[in-house]
C-alpha cells in the first residue's frame, strides 16, 4: 500500500475532484504553546474536508486529541481534551496583489495565500490545538496554589502556614518563575 502524507493536499486533484474528505492520525509527542513545551497524551485525530471553488480552497476540518498542561496556579500537570477545529480559506498568491492594505490585515486571519501544486495542512492541525488551549488552565477551581514563600502545594498541605521570611527554595525559583509566566497569561 502507498505510503499518503494525509496532511498534504495536491491542489490539481483538489481542482479536479472539487471535494475532498479526509481522516487520519499523527503521533506528535509535543506542541510548543507560549509557555513551552507540552505534552501530547493521545494520537492527534483530524478529520478534513476540502472545497475547490476555481481557484479558492476552502478548508474545514476538526482535530481531537489530549495534552498536558500545567495548572496556572499550582503547576501539577492537568490533561487537556482539545476538539478543535481547522478553519481556511486558500488564495492563489496572485491575487494578493488585489487586495488593499487594509483589507489585507482584516483578510489574513484566516486566509492563506497559496502557490506550488500542494498544501500542507500541518500548521493548521497545530493551529486548532492551540487555540483549544485555555487562557487560565486550572487543575479544578478551587485550586489553592503554592505557598508564595516555599512553595509549598497548599491543595495537599492545606495547613500549610509559612512564618519566617526565609529565602525561597532556589528548587523553586525556577517553577515560580513559570507560575508568572502563566499568571501574566
Ligand atoms: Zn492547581
Ligand atoms: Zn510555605
Amino acid at each position: 500500500m502507498e505510503k499518503v502524507d494525509l496532511l498534504k493536499v495536491d491542489i490539481g486533484e483538489l481542482k479536479k475532484l472539487e471535494k475532498l474528505s479526509v481522516k487520519g492520525q499523527v503521533d506528535w509527542q509535543e506542541i510548543e504553546l507560549d509557555i513551552g513545551k507540552c505534552k501530547i497524551l493521545s494520537p492527534v485525530n483530524f478529520e478534513y474536508e476540502m472545497f475547490a471553488d476555481k481557484d479558492t480552497l476552502i478548508l474545514t476540518g476538526k482535530v481531537k486529541t489530549k495534552i498536558e498542561h500545567p495548572c496556572v496556579r499550582c503547576l501539577q500537570p492537568v490533561e487537556l481534551e482539545i476538539n478543535g477545529k481547522m478553519e481556511a480559506i486558500y488564495l492563489p498568491k496572485s491575487e494578493m496583489k488585489y487586495l488593499k492594505k487594509e483589507e489585507e490585515l482584516e483578510e489574513l486571519e484566516n486566509t492563506i495565500y497559496y502557490s506550488g501544486e500542494e498544501l500542507d495542512l500541518t500548521d493548521r492541525v497545530i493551529e486548532a490545538i492551540i487555540l483549544e488551549v485555555p487562557m487560565k488552565v486550572l487543575c479544578s477551581d478551587d485550586c489553592k496554589g503554592l505557598c508564595p514563600v516555599c512553595g509549598e502545594n497548599l491543595n495537599e498541605n492545606p495547613e500549610h502556614v509559612c512564618n519566617t521570611e526565609s529565602d525561597i527554595d532556589p528548587r523553586f525559583e525556577e517553577l515560580l518563575r513559570l507560575k508568572e509566566m502563566l499568571g501574566n497569561h
